[in-house]
């Protein structure tokens, strides 16, 4: 058996309880046996067993009181998977599916993605069970101070810089920095994802998903086809989804879809923008409303969905942008996508395809662009955001946009390489998922075991 297999077995019979985090690790060792073979130190040094496992875990109880004045209580967590080659950094994501299980497979994901971007940063991720959704400013801001009041101990701008994700977008990185400046008495860049005239990034808040179109632009240029006139798919209607949407508008495509939890807008027309960015950023409404404002959009509920299919992948397209969540693309999805001409897929949310979405993809040579190289811009700008907090400067969005450009280049040409260097020209899981472990595992071995 394969020292990949072995220790995959190994975690499967421990972790079987955390499916997703069992799922974003065999994706990665199921590829990473060529450059294991090649260099025999990584087993020696027992790398796969040690870099599978948290170096640390908080799980702490988060105690606050709602407007109506009854206490509340929420899990509260932040996970501190590698720092060999940088502080931890990765997203905090609020929503009432968070468990260890979910921000574990976030944290491996982390690891890789941000070893890619090519800066100093590791990987972790953090979260709550608590559901924005519903709850008044003051609650979140209730709640964004009491999970603070924990959080702060673990945290620091050379230590773990945690950002938005899921739940988490500027308003409650606001109230999450008052806090942790008021308890720690220190104005440091410790949440990256801030407001620009409090040490914010310009950029930041597009990076995702400016990102991924770039991501998907570089594929489809290495095999003399372009983004533009392109009718695309995109799930999610939050931070990525939107400007994924946006940018693929200013390159001259045509995203004809977006989504949220409850359902999917369909318009052929292409997608409002600023009509999109009312609902969900001014007014956080359902996309009803969208539908009630567009007169040409299609509103479909999940309910009225074909049966074994997310929706947005039903619709005929040239490039599809997951950008919602995990596991929203399934294996029948894929198939669909594929049968119906996509050329171009790439990944705006964390593991948003099943494994068999992705050997699909994989096996039928379309442009593949996989979560951890594609969406990897929004992390690479934080850490733009981190050099310029501790140069006490602020760049352009011009300088900014210009090096989220050249990182996803430089992404894409690494992922490429390596593939082709390992044999599998074209498969990019494979090239990003070696060339970020490369770097990771290398670092580990020069600082011996600690
Ligand atoms: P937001 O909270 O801004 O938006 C999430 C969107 O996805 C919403 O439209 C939400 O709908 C929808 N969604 C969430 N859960 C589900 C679900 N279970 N089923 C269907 N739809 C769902 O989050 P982001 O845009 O920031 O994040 C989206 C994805 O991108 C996540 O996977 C995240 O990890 C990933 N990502 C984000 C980065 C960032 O910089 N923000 C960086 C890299 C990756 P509703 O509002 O109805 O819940």
């Amino acid at each position: 058996m394969s020292y990949s297999q072995q220790v995959f077995d190994d975690l499967s019979s421990r972790y079987a309880y955390q499916p997703e985090f069992l799922q974003a690790v065999q994706e990665v060792l199921t590829t990473l046996q060529p450059v294991l073979d090649k260099n025999p130190a990584y087993q020696k040094n027992k790398i796969l067993e040690r870099i599978v496992e948290p170096e640390r875990s908080f799980h702490f109880r988060v105690e606050w009181v709602d407007d109506k004045g009854e206490i509340q209580v929420n899990n509260g967590y932040r996970v501190q998977f590698n720092s060999a080659i940088g502080p931890y950094k990765g997203g905090l994501r609020f929503h009432p599916s968070v468990n260890e299980g979910i921000l574990k497979f976030l944290g491996f994901e982390q690891i890789f993605k941000n070893s890619l971007t090519g800066t100093p940063i590791g990987g972790g991720k953090g979260g709550s069970d608590f559901d924005p959704k519903g709850k008044s400013d003051t609650e979140v801001m209730r709640f964004c101070q009491a999970f603070m009041l924990q959080l702060h101990r673990y945290i620091g701008s050379t230590v773990d810089v945690p950002a938005g994700d899921i739940g988490v977008g500027g308003r409650e990185i606001g109230y999450l920095y008052g806090m942790y400046k008021r308890l720690t008495t220190k104005y440091e860049g410790v949440l990256t994802g801030k407001g620009l005239n409090w040490g914010g990034s310009l950029a930041r808040t597009e990076a995702t998903g400016y990102g991924v179109v770039y991501f998907a632009d570089e594929m489809l240029k290495a095999r003399g086809q372009s983004l533009e006139g392109m009718r695309c798919a995109v799930s999610g209607a939050g931070n990525v989804a939107i400007y994924c949407c946006e940018k693929l508008i200013e390159k001259g495509a045509k995203p004809v879809t977006v989504s949220d939890s409850r359902g999917m807008i369909y318009d052929e027309n292409g997608i409002d923008v600023k009509v999109l960015k009312q609902v969900k950023e001014e007014e956080r409404a359902s996309l009803t409303r969208y539908a009630e404002l567009v007169p040409t959009a299609k509103y479909t509920p999940v309910k009225d969905y074909p049966a074994g299919h997310n929706g947005v992948w039903t619709i005929p397209v040239d490039a599809a942008f997951p950008c919602a969540t995990q596991n929203e693309v399934n294996e029948e999805d894929a198939k669909l996508l594929i049968k119906n001409g996509v050329k171009c897929v790439s990944e705006g949310a964390n593991m948003p395809s099943s494994i068999g979405a992705i050997n699909a993809f994989l096996a039928s040579g379309i442009a593949y662009g996989p979560a951890k190289a594609a969406n990897a811009g929004g992390v690479a700008t934080s850490q733009l955001e981190m050099e310029q907090n501790a140069g006490m400067t602020a760049w352009t969005f011009e300088e900014v946009d210009a090096k989220l450009f050249n990182i996803m280049k430089g992404i894409h040409e690494n992922a490429a390489e390596t593939a082709r260097e390992f044999g599998a020209e074209g498969n990019l899981v494979l090239g990003a998922n070696i060339a970020g472990f490369v770097k990771v595992a290398d670092a580990m071995i020069a600082q011996g075991v600690c």
